[in-house]
């Protein structure tokens, strides 16, 4: 049996202040429950904070994006030793908007997926397809590629450390859910891919999480699917009670 996991993405919100009070609260209030992964994603400046303030506690922290590279000269960027420095357990790696707005690569996710697994954190990785993709009928061909590419030389064993999480991106921050079935289609599809390239264990065993525009009253729905096993919720996230009930999935 999947574990579920429900991740909140913090994106570009709330300052070091705001993290601790919304940190908080959700250990308070999920200090009974460990049969799900809890996992928040603050901004880079509020981890350590928010790492102080998370023990003891049953909810896990990640990083939002990383650098492939161990150390050196690039100006501006965060490793993953660091990102485990700073009390991460796991990082998010090819979300859409890295994808988009800077322009990542599946090679460079890939590289960043080998880098973050031999500095010992776990990956939630992130793929999707866009609107236009979608109904041009490419959808299935550019989850294939981004799988494939991005989780290239990631051995089965690996796989234990890596989350997928399916984003298609005409949901995300739209307030469009994929409709229940459009979910599940697309987290079967998915899962298929991973016994293809790994084996009948990977796919089974590997969890799948569904993300654009979870909210409180379309969780459950989507939960109840064979092949949804989480949320990865950017908008709902950032206020305790959406959060608390999205974590409280019937
Ligand atoms: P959203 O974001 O829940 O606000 O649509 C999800 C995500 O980008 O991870």
């Amino acid at each position: 049996m999947r574990k579920p996991m429900i991740a909140g993405n913090w994106k570009l919100h709330k300052t070091i202040g705001e993290a601790l009070d919304l940190a908080s609260a959700l250990k308070q209030e999920t200090a009974e429950i460990d049969d799900i992964d809890i996992v928040i994603a603050p901004v880079f400046t509020s981890l350590a904070k928010v790492a102080e303030q998370l023990v003891g506690s049953n909810i896990a922290l990640a990083g939002q994006n990383c650098h492939p590279a161990a150390s050196g000269a690039f100006t501006g960027e965060v490793s993953p030793a660091l990102l485990r420095d700073a009390g991460c357990r796991y990082c998010i790696v090819g979300h859409s908007e890295r994808r988009q707005l800077f322009g990542e690569t599946d090679a460079f996710i890939n590289e960043k997926v080998r880098s973050l697994l031999a500095a010992g954190l776990d990956v939630i990785f992130c793929i999707g397809e866009t609107l236009e993709e979608r109904e041009g009928d490419q959808m299935y061909e550019v989850l294939a590629t981004q799988v494939r590419e991005g989780l290239r030389d990631i051995t089965a064993a690996q796989m234990s450390q890596v989350v997928v999480a399916y984003e298609p991106v005409w949901a995300i921050g739209t307030g469009k859910t994929a409709s229940n079935l459009q979910a599940e289609e697309a987290h079967a599809f998915v899962r298929g891919l991973l016994r293809g390239l790994y084996s009948e264990e990977v796919a089974e065993s590997t969890r799948i999480l569904y993300g654009g525009s979870v909210k409180p009253d379309n969780v459950d729905g989507l939960m109840a699917q064979m092949d949804v096993d989480g949320a990865l919720v950017g908008g709902a996230s950032l206020k305790a009670d959406d959060f608390l009930r999205i974590i409280r999935f019937r």
